[in-house]
């Protein structure tokens, strides 16, 4: 008994959790969480893994908090951990949380695209069946259709998905084009 309740208490000390911030979307943030991951993941159980075989769901022994682990493909396919609130394990399965690497890469390129594209709406109407918006100027479509053609086309990423969590916002990250 004595021995359980030691146990207990260390395992306790050992629980970092809260050292870790929700992760800034900057690539600084993700690098080093990454490089973190490796020391976080010791004091957590894996209670979950998804069948793409990428994310996995753990949970702090000490504090019970959750932790998602996915992989950074543009950080070289790298694991790394963030937390996430407290889910049934069903129901993660169904739709695991959105990553902060994916949010970082697509809103980083979205800016890119309406910074560098410098879009102005056109006196045409978008040329794809169905749409009422204007294309934009040099080009024959609305820009939401450019975008998917893009996308279409493997040159754009596609809408980050999975289940959205704090502080992190689908709003804030898709813009409305
Ligand atoms: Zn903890
Ligand atoms: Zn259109």
């Amino acid at each position: 008994m004595q021995l359980v309740k030691l146990n207990r208490v260390r395992a306790h000390r050992m629980c970092t959790c809260s050292n870790y911030d929700p992760i800034e979307l900057t690539r600084d943030s993700i690098s080093g969480r990454i490089k973190a991951s490796r020391q976080l993941k010791k004091s957590l159980d894996e209670i979950a893994t998804h069948s793409d075989g990428e994310h996995k769901l753990y949970v702090c022994r000490a504090c019970g908090q959750f932790w998602q682990g996915s992989r950074a493909w543009n950080w070289g396919n790298d694991p790394y951990l963030f937390r996430v609130p407290e889910i049934e394990v069903a129901e993660w399965l169904k739709n695991v949380y959105v990553q902060p690497d994916d949010l970082l890469i697509y809103a980083a390129v979205m800016h890119d695209l309406l910074e560098k594209g410098n879009f102005v709406s056109g006196d045409q109407t978008c040329r794809l069946e169905g749409c009422t918006r204007n294309s934009m100027q040099g080009l024959v479509t609305c820009l939401p259709h450019h975008v998917a053609s893009l996308q279409r086309m493997g040159r754009f990423p596609l809408e980050p998905s999975g289940r959205w969590f704090k502080p992190y916002s689908h709003d804030g990250i898709v813009p409305k084009l």
